[in-house]
């Protein structure tokens, strides 16, 4: 559970983001732990949740993979030590420089998305004599219970290949002599806390592995992405996901092959409870029914609440003890979004005070912006400060 010592955050110049590397490191530990119980399991952090070099550096030394999205994430990786034969690349928008970073540094899998995407990749490996290994990203078309934002495994979405055009893509391979297909990748969403959508998946893969068998197609590799959620609403209450329960799912309703081996890329659920955004009241405004909390912080530092509506906890951290008032607190940007909450119950706030937004170590740093001219965020861990 994090503690916030406001005294020394005080002399900090806000905004800043504040990483607790205590729960980052008891979350890395836990994640290694319930992985270890199954022998074919491999996790990848999910490097577009959060790619603070110190993050990313803590991450890589308890020996975990990487999964990126970009060039410059898998350039990310490696710079912070990820071994490249742990890193698995998807993107439905992988241009050749990106795909020839890819190759140049012999990465582990491309989570291919596309037929064309998988025919460049077959002539940026021919031009290298390489052999590209490839997964093919499938949409499963099963739904997760989470933000259409953050949904991406039902038709229609950008992302993946329908299955029932498998056998377009295997025809495809068969003329592709410089790849090599070794697995099969999803990515259902993200924030998902029922199960139920999990065992879904489980269950749709295992009608995908059944028909892939029977046409001759056998697999050493299944990808079943990330996703898992975390508790926005009372972050003390679960300061760690329950990843052993998330793993007994794929245990229970997945039928691996026995030398099939289980990749997850977990993003939010290894980073967002250690972070939290700290800010200073610059002023209450007195509306007509209300008061503002105007915070010295707005979306540019962390654009979930405007972007899908999400939900972050909110705390004066100058003033614990005082009484609760309600305000709306917003940010200083010039968009009617930039509102972190409305009626949020907190400690009667003053000019000066710090507020901490809570559960914003995963896509809060990383999706910081400039707008409005603004400098981005600096970043400091609990043992530095
Ligand atoms: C975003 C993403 C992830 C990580 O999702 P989380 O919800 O943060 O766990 C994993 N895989 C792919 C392909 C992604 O795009």
């Amino acid at each position: 559970m994090t503690t916030f010592c406001s005294d020394k955050l005080q002399k900090i110049t806000t905004p800043f983001y504040y990483y607790d590397s205590v729960l980052l490191e008891e979350t890395l530990n836990e994640v290694k732990k319930r992985e270890a119980a199954y022998s074919n399991y491999e996790v990848h952090y999910a490097v577009k949740a959060n790619a603070n070099n110190t993050i990313l550096q803590k991450i890589q030394q308890k020996g975990f993979g990487a999964d990126c999205v970009s060039g410059g994430e898998i350039l990310a990786a490696i710079e912070a030590g990820f071994s490249p034969n742990k890193i698995v690349f998807a993107g439905v928008g992988k241009s050749d420089w990106e795909i020839n970073v890819g190759l140049d540094q012999n990465i582990f899998c491309f989570n291919v998305e596309s037929i064309p995407e998988l025919l460049v990749i077959n002539e940026l490996a021919t031009a290298k004599q390489k052999k590209a290994s490839i997964a093919i990203r499938l949409n499963p078309d099963v739904k997760a219970d989470t933000h259409a934002n953050i949904s991406t495994g039902q038709k229609e979405t950008k992302f993946g290949i329908y299955f029932e055009d498998m056998d377009k893509v295997l025809d495809v391979l068969r003329t592709c002599d410089a790849i090599e297909l070794i697995g099969i990748h999803f990515h259902i969403g993200s924030q998902i806390l029922k199960m139920d959508n999990f065992v879904s998946l489980c269950q749709r893969i295992n009608q995908i592995q059944d028909h892939l068998e029977q046409v001759g197609v056998q697999l050493k590799h299944i990808n079943v992405g990330g996703g898992l959620g975390i508790n926005y609403t009372d972050p003390e209450q679960d300061p760690i996901p329950n990843f052993a329960d998330y793993f007994a799912v794929f245990n229970t309703h997945l039928h691996l092959r026995d030398t099939q081996k289980l990749h997850f890329e977990l993003g939010r659920s290894i980073v967002a409870q250690c972070g939290s955004l700290i800010s200073k009241v610059l002023y209450i405004k007195e509306g007509v029914n209300k008061k503002f909390a105007i915070l010295d912080a707005g979306m540019t530092e962390l654009i979930r609440p405007a972007l899908y509506q999400a939900y972050h906890k909110i705390e004066n951290i100058s003033n614990p003890q005082e009484e609760y008032e309600e305000y709306d607190v917003v940010g200083p940007i010039c968009e009617s979004s930039d509102v972190f909450n409305k009626n949020v119950k907190l400690n009667v706030a003053k000019r000066g005070d710090l507020i901490a937004i809570r559960s914003a170590g995963a896509y809060g740093e990383v999706m910081a912006s400039g707008y409005n001219c603004r400098t981005l965020p600096k970043s400091y861990f609990s043992e530095e400060v």
